[in-house]
């Protein structure tokens, strides 16, 4: 029972459907855990351990059902989903004391398939870095070494997964979120194609890039949250009606023949840190091994990718943070006089220095003459950044390169906010051509034993085919293993 938090997903899953364990046993071994590590890591900003329990109590009362795949399951969300009649802070002073009054459609469909929430957790302000620092509340730490960040802007989400606090999580990603924790922290991370998952109840930040999506200890479960989340919905216009394929009949492929993974030469070059590029290399090497034909292919436009997505981000985020004015969510300065004194001061207060930078280089880019200079520009080259994804997929499967040029940094190393942005440089294409991609891991950098994810991309609405290839290199690969805590 005290080693139950060491199971993954599938695992307990399955242990739950049969009996041998009670929701009510894996939710206390969750809150458990949760106590002990909770204060060095610092992964969640509200624990619903009461409710969690009771609910879990009264799931036991009826029986497991096979019928709800993840039935009894403790799983965290990032504080930016709206959950019924729990706080959503995204972080942030505006909206601390925020209790929505519905869930998100990703967070129903958990529901609907038995699982638990048991906490929500920290992330960067508004989902706006790369840390998890920009946090208004506390800086999460990465439970392989508490010196360093658990990346972000998902990192409560890749921190309480990897120190075992839970089954799965939900991150999102908007230029790298999901992907870069689940590198720092050594879990997989998949953000699926842009529309694949409702956005409904996820607090926008950059509503064109947004996407939702599982964070765990293995692909299988990744693929088994993917599996209850993906749809359509009539309440996001923006979701896609494609048929969801079944992701876990996909899995179980013996090698990689016939796949064929490019290698983007732009992804493999100057800035990689040696240790990642050797733990990365050899997860290639394997790969080939188990079949797979290489493909040196490029994609040229890769320098203009940073520049491009901040622009169109902020520009989005600029218009979306705009509805939190004081007068219909949250903080509210109650001394100011005039109305628009009562504006100024409540955001000035109620949003960190992150989300302000942002709201005013977002309106920059947006405002009249400057525009087309930026905006529109910016809009023109992530369509032929779009276009070169295409092409690049006329040569192969998958695309493999890196998550991220290094391990996690060591919170002490403060980033100026320009070298924050410049560490996104593999992970924002993706979201600016709108294809899922993810983060597997692949083993420990031999210098800082901190975890090495490697990143593949594929064409939208392959993820059935990412996984099988991701499932085949994992079990083929080195176990990773928890953190020690
Ligand atoms: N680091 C990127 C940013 O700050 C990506 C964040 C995200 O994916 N939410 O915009």
């Amino acid at each position: 029972m005290s080693e139950l938090y060491t199971k993954t997903l599938t695992e307990i899953a399955e242990q739950l459907q049969s009996g041998a364990v009670t929701s009510a046993e894996a939710v206390k071994n969750c809150l458990g855990r949760i106590e002990t590590t909770e204060p060095q890591v610092k992964a969640l900003i509200t624990v619903l351990g009461e409710d969690a329990l009771k609910q879990a109590e009264a799931m036991d009362a009826d029986g497991p059902d096979a019928s709800r795949p993840l039935w009894g399951v403790p799983i965290v969300l990032k504080d930016l989903l709206a959950a019924k009649g729990t706080k959503t802070t995204c972080a942030s002073k505006i909206l601390e004391n925020f209790v929505p009054f519905y869930d998100a459609t990703a967070v129903v469909k958990l529901k609907e398939a038995g699982a638990i929430i048991i906490g929500k957790a920290n992330m960067d302000e508004f989902a706006m870095g790369s840390t998890t620092e920009n946090s208004a509340f506390m800086t999460t730490r990465n439970p392989w070494d508490n010196e360093r960040v658990p990346g972000g802007s998902s990192g409560g989400s890749g921190a309480t997964v990897a120190a075992g606090q839970c089954f799965g999580a939900l991150g999102t990603d908007t230029g790298g979120s999901i992907r870069t924790p689940a590198s720092f922290c050594g879990i997989v991370g998949l953000k699926p194609t842009y529309g694949r998952i409702s956005r409904f109840g996820l607090i926008a930040y950059g509503s064109s890039l947004d996407q939702i999506g599982p964070m765990a200890r293995s692909v299988e479960d990744a693929a088994r949250m993917l599996q209850v989340m993906a749809g359509y919905d009539p309440k996001d216009s923006t979701s896609v009606d494609v048929d969801v394929p079944d992701y876990l009949a996909a899995l179980g492929r013996e090698n990689l023949d016939g796949v064929k993974i490019g290698l983007p030469k732009e992804y493999w070059g100057e800035g990689l840190d040696e240790e990642v590029e050797v733990a990365l290399k050899a997860a290639i090497a394997k790969a080939e091994q188990l079949g797979a034909t290489m493909v040196p292919l490029s994609l040229s436009l890769t320098d203009y990718a940073i520049a491009t997505y901040y622009i169109i981000a902020m520009a989005e985020a600029s218009s979306n943070l705009s509805r939190f004015d004081g007068v219909r969510f949250g903080h509210r300065n109650k001394d100011a006089e005039e109305l628009i004194d009562m504006y100024t001061s409540s955001r000035t207060e109620g949003f960190g220095d992150e989300v302000q930078r942002r709201i005013i280089m977002g309106t920059y880019v947006l405002s009249s003459g400057y525009y087309d200079a930026y905006y529109n520009k910016a809009a023109k080259v992530r369509r032929l950044l779009r276009e070169d994804f295409e092409k690049a997929f006329e040569q192969c499967d998958l695309i493999a390169g890196p998550v991220l040029p290094t391990v996690a940094p060591k919170v002490e190393d403060e980033m100026t906010p320009l070298q924050m942005y410049l560490i996104d440089i593999f992970t924002v294409s993706a979201n600016l051509a709108g294809i899922p991609g993810m983060s597997l891991p692949v083993g420990l950098g031999k210098d800082s034993g901190m975890p090495v994810g490697l990143q593949l991309m594929g064409p939208a609405f392959s993820e059935a085919d990412m996984l099988s290839v991701a499932e085949c290199l994992e079990k083929n690969l080195e176990p990773m293993p928890l953190a020690q805590l």
